[in-house]
């Protein structure tokens, strides 16, 4: 076995294995094949860019998206890994020299997508080389319980029955059984061995605000990571684009994506975002997958995700070099709706079912009282033993309580009096006393509770209903109709309540709308300078820290390659922490492999020591 360690060092500039890379490249030098399940930026690339460096032939990794190819290519070339890639954007003459060089064994690791691995000549020119390892990314495009299906990846079924003696590692950060189940059975390598890490991303804070005042609540968002990069995740394209248009009104540099765009501009607010061009980028969700930014610091969910797992590979998309970053989701009762008028439109009933199910999953993360990060493991099969996660709004939150038992009495009381049949919406109405015709044809205006609450808005009402269904005094049906309906424990506390037994019941303050922000107009065009101090467990020196930005800006447009592959936030923040005199200190710090140190070393080195 060669010293596998000092081959990460040297290529990656990482002095230790991350958990489960090492097993997983043992696996693959084996010859075996491998599945990995591992959340987004734990690190898969090394697990097969490491053995393609070891073996004496090629690595082909089917990846997804042409538009991508490149910067993984150049990522893997400033690694010193001598990698190609094979698509449609090259021309004849580009193929062909790349052909060449396949041939001559001057690449190792070869990129393309699986729309050419379905050209039976290009299967054909692959049989003529000696091919090591098939390395499938985002495998579960191959899956349609995933949540990117890609017709195309059908076609790999063919791997296995035309290169039976060549491994595969399949690698995804979708972590659901079923999807792995139908990676191996489509792969053909149903018992093929399984590499499951954590998904616990312990940088990430999940939060769920009120969505009441939603843009004004971003823009305060936004606003903390000015000058870092943001995704925003939207709705609809309408949406995109108007909330593209608003933050831009503002100042900030926004930018949106989604499917009706021209595909030219579509392909260049991509390029901007990732080339540290554009901060935000505001997207439906066909954005990202496949984005390798790192320093992605904040992921807005701007309306309700549709899967538990579509919302985790979407936050996911934030921190991937492990800095500390947010992800937060705006949640109101409207989107729900919205979605459910979708889902009504669907006939087949199965996928109708389904689909019902995942909303109603999603809701009841989002009206969660509990800590959001077990809740989110606990989906993926994975138990967190920590009764507070400490990164996500629920254990953040200081204790506060108010006495909602006046109220309370009330809600239960009207839901009681009206028999379960009628949804949070009706009841709360009642409750304000609103003069509507619904409530005036069942005579629910007659009842003793109608118009007894004038304390709190509807917003308010809505969350200290949501907290009774948490706490389990009232069910919720799922499906479409979601009525409510006291529940033992409900009946239970309103009897006592009337005996007067129970006056106190504790429970989080409703929160308050807010103003809307006020923000500070900046130059267009331009990537606003930062306002908070990257968090990092690292004291290090702000001011040297953004002149390195500003270097690696001018190194990326020098090599031509995004500023993120010159280096990571978390690698300039460790240089501006430990200080690293000459080329060997630089070789200490995490991301610095030999060929980076050689490549751009010396300007950083020589800044330093400007500076002190
Ligand atoms: P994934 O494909 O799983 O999303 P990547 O392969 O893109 O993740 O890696 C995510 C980040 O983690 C990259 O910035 C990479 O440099 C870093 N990384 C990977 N392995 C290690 C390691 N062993 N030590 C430190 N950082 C690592
Ligand atoms: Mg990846
Ligand atoms: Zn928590």
């Amino acid at each position: 076995m060669p010293d596998l360690q000092s081959l990460l060092k040297t290529y990656f500039g990482h002095s230790e294995f991350r958990p489960l890379q090492h097993e997983i490249i043992q696996q693959i030098l084996n010859g075996e094949d491998a599945l990995v399940l591992m959340p987004t930026g734990g690190g898969k690339s090394v697990c097969y860019q490491l053995p393609a460096l070891v073996f004496q032939g090629i690595t082909v990794v089917i990846s997804p998206l042409i538009s991508l190819m490149k910067d993984q290519v150049d990522a893997a070339l400033s690694n010193g890994i001598p990698a190609a890639y094979l698509n449609s954007t090259l021309t004849a003459e580009e193929s062909r020299r790349v052909e060449a060089k396949l041939r001559t064994g001057e690449i190792k690791l070869l990129y393309c997508a699986p729309e050419r691995f379905a050209l039976p000549h290009f299967r054909d020119f692959l049989k003529t080389l000696p091919i090591k390892l098939f390395a499938v990314d985002e495998a579960h495009c191959i899956s349609e319980w995933g949540h990117d299906f890609r017709a195309d990846y059908r076609t790999l079924n063919l791997l296995k029955k035309e290169f039976s003696s060549v491994p595969i590692v399949a690698l995804t950060a979708t972590a659901t059984e079923q999807v792995a189940d139908d990676i191996v059975e489509q792969l053909g390598i149903p018992d093929v061995k399984r590499f499951i890490s954590s998904f616990n991303r312990q940088n990430l804070n999940y939060r769920v605000e009120r969505k009441a005042s939603a843009f004004s609540k971003l823009v305060n968002w936004v606003n903390k990571f000015k000058g870092e990069s943001v995704i925003v995740y939207c709705f609809s394209r309408k949406e995109t684009d108007s909330v593209a248009e608003k933050l831009c009104n503002l100042g900030f540099n926004a930018r949106p994506y989604h499917a009706g765009l021209q595909p030219e501009d579509r392909s260049q607010n991509q390029t901007d975002f990732i080339n540290d061009k554009v901060d935000i980028i505001t997207a439906t969700i066909a954005f990202g997958m496949g984005i390798d930014k790192p320093d992605v610091r904040l992921v807005v969910h701007y309306s309700l995700p549709k899967t538990i797992e579509g919302y985790f590979q979407e936050t996911g998309r934030a921190g991937r070099d492990g800095l500390e970053s947010e992800c937060v989701l705006f949640y109101g009762a409207g989107d729900q709706f919205n979605q459910k008028y979708f889902i009504e439109q669907i006939e087949d009933p199965l996928q109708k079912e389904k689909r019902y199910e995942q909303l109603n999953q999603m809701v009841g993360y989002c009206e969660l009282k509990k800590c959001r990060r077990k809740q989110l493991l606990n989906y993926f099969g994975e138990n967190l033993d920590q009764d507070n996660c400490e990164g996500c709004d629920v254990c953040l939150k200081t204790e506060s309580y108010f006495n909602a038992a006046e109220v309370s009495q009330k809600i239960l009381q009207v839901i009681n009096e009206t028999g379960g049949r009628f949804g949070g919406s009706h009841i709360i109405s009642i409750l304000l006393g609103r003069n509507q015709k619904k409530i005036r044809e069942l005579s629910h205006n007659e009842l003793a509770s109608y118009g007894s609450v004038t304390n709190y808005d509807k917003g308010a009402l809505s969350q200290i209903l949501a907290n009774l269904v948490d706490d389990n005094y009232i069910k919720r049906e799922t499906g479409m109709y979601p009525t409510l309906s006291l529940v033992e424990k409900g009946y239970g506390l309103l009897n006592s309540m009337h005996a007067g037994e129970v006056t106190e019941l504790r429970m989080d303050e409703p929160e308050v709308e807010i103003a809307p922000a006020k923000v500070k107009i900046s130059a267009k065009g331009e990537k606003a300078s930062r306002k908070t101090k990257i968090k990092s467990n690292l004291d290090y020196n702000q001011d040297l820290f953004e002149r390195f930005r500003v270097l690696r800006k001018s190194l990326a447009t020098k090599y031509r390659v995004p500023p993120y592959v010159v280096a990571s936030d978390k690698t300039l923040i460790e240089m501006a922490h430990y200080l690293p005199q000459n080329t060997a200190e630089l070789l200490d710090i995490n991301g610095f492999g030999e060929v980076k140190v050689k490549r751009y070393g010396k300007v950083f080195i020589e800044m330093i020591n400007n500076h002190s």
